[in-house]
């Protein structure tokens, strides 16, 4: 199954984003959770983080979303 995101920004993890991963801040490892979106920003659950809107920040300390990490655990699936 093909994802419909292709879209490649500024940052090379968006290429390899699947929509419901998750991602961790850099800085204050405040977690993006797709299923949960982001309340204060009005991101409504199930957003992946590809489709975030390019002036989204970290909530907890404003970073961008190039500071944001792939949260890869293909473990247990
Ligand atoms: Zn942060």
């Amino acid at each position: 199954m093909n994802d419909p995101i292709r879209r490649v920004n500024d940052s090379d993890i968006e290429s390899r984003l699947r929509p419901d991963m998750r991602l961790e801040c850099r800085i204050c490892w405040h977690v993006y959770d797709p299923a949960e979106g982001d309340e204060m920003e009005q991101i409504a659950p199930g957003t992946p983080f590809a489709d975030l809107p390019d002036h989204w920040r970290c909530p907890q300390c404003d970073a961008e979303k190039g500071m944001f990490l792939l949260i890869e655990d293909d473990g247990d699936l």
